[in-house]
């Protein structure tokens, strides 16, 4: 039986050195670091090291990097830790967020905030006319998903982050799903906030990174119910060992991305590659029909709706378990969804049909899979559609 993973933006494999990383870590170096004595001090620099290095590959002051639970957690702080302490008005997130953030979104709109939806257009890239609508009073905070984990539509975030900039509007970006494919060069971003995750770039799960502009951070640490430690966003003791391997996932990077105003180019690497490879040989499939941008989407992604070949809707979740039988591993939307079964928002907010809002199947790979296992891939998916087509005409035959 085959064993391939196609589920990178759900979480990837661990890096064999981010493993050893934790290891070493856990056994060695196992302190508080918040301890003033010699046991402590060890964990604090191996802590402030790792910061610094992050730092240092994402051209951000060490100062400005703050280590979570992970990017849930990070979405979180930055819209409802920081929105905590301005007046109340509205925040805009886009119509393609994650279900992490929609959350956050049903408890502002409880706690008084006027919440607003930025419409996306039929691959999911918001309405660049809607600007001046949305980012003008009363509107405080601006929410844009970088790269789309389901249909891989990557936002102009650098423009809108300049245009909120004008107007005095904090501007926040989840780049979870970007990371993993390149270096950030915060430096060179508009953006006040962004949300990251380690095991999405084979780094540990259990911890995130939440980036903040000098100033905002001071926001997040006026709430005094949450017991904060000095200089810190976060109360708790501190997970050395899953900083220091969060640091390691990301040393395993090394090409940036190029950040223009409205776009956002990604290196070439071997991972986008082989996407492409498969995208060829996907698309000539008369049951699978490709979403989101044809172009410039996260390099690593391929969304598609299953169907029969007459157009009725196969269910993504039935492909996913026929596909896991054989070894290969995919998704039918984001893992955080996919788990809730019904329409799909994302796929509602580019306008596919309802009936086919269930059809979502989703390939998002990384550095682990070889051109072999594309091929392979391919053939695999194509006999398990053809198999699910049989069996739908089986059965309208017997109604
Ligand atoms: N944002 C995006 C875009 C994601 O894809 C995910 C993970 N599915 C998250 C946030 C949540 O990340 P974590 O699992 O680190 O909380």
């Amino acid at each position: 039986m085959y064993n391939i993973y196609l589920d990178a933006s759900a979480t990837t494999p661990p890096h064999i050195d981010v493993i050893n990383k934790i290891n070493d870590i856990q056994s060695e170096c196992w302190g508080n670091p918040s301890s003033i004595h010699k046991v402590g001090v060890i964990a604090r620099e191996i802590l402030e090291r790792s910061r610094l290095s992050i730092a240092n590959k994402l051209k951000a002051p060490s100062d400005e990097i703050f280590f979570t639970s992970g990017a849930t957690e990070s979405n979180y702080l930055a819209l409802k830790g920081v929105s905590n302490n301005l007046d109340k008005g509205r925040i805009v997130i886009s119509s393609v967020e994650h279900p992490s953030i929609n959350l956050i979104a049903n408890q502002l709109t409880k706690d008084g905030w006027n919440i607003k939806y930025w419409p996306v257009d039929s691959n999911g890239v918001i309405d660049l006319n809607l600007l001046e609508q949305m980012i003008s009073p009363p509107t405080k905070m601006v929410s844009v998903i970088w790269g789309q984990s389901e249909i891989g539509t990557i936002q102009p975030i650098n423009y809108i982050g300049r245009e909120c900039k004008k107007r005095n509007v904090l501007f926040h970006t989840d780049a979870t799903q970007v990371l993993p494919s390149g270096l950030i060069d915060w430096s060179n971003l508009n953006v006040d906030m962004l949300s990251a995750s380690a095991h999405k770039l084979q780094g540990p799960k259990g911890i995130g990174l939440l980036i903040l502009r000098k100033g905002i951070k001071d926001l997040l640490m006026n709430n005094p119910s949450y017991g904060f430690k000095k200089g810190s966003i976060r109360s708790g003791t501190e997970s050395v060992p899953l900083i220091a391997a969060f640091s390691t996932a990301i040393d395993l990077l090394n090409d940036y991305i190029d950040v223009k105003d409205t776009r956002t180019l990604f290196p070439e690497n071997n991972v986008s590659k082989l996407t492409s490879l498969l995208k060829e040989n996907l698309v000539k499939s008369k049951q699978l029909t490709f979403i989101g941008p044809n172009q410039e989407r996260l390099p690593n992604n391929l969304s598609f709706l299953c169907h029969t070949e007459s157009m009725i809707p196969i269910k993504g979740r039935e492909i996913v378990r026929l596909l896991s039988k054989q070894g290969v591993y995919l998704s039918s939307g984001s893992a955080c969804s996919s788990s809730n079964q019904g329409p799909n928002p994302v796929l509602g907010a580019i306008n596919i049909d309802k009936p086919l809002q269930e059809s979502g199947l989703r390939i998002t790979i990384g550095p682990w899979i070889s051109k072999d296992d594309i091929y392979s891939v391919s053939n695999i998916i194509y006999e398990s559609l053809k198999s699910l087509e049989l069996k739908k005409q089986l059965l309208s035959n017997e109604e």
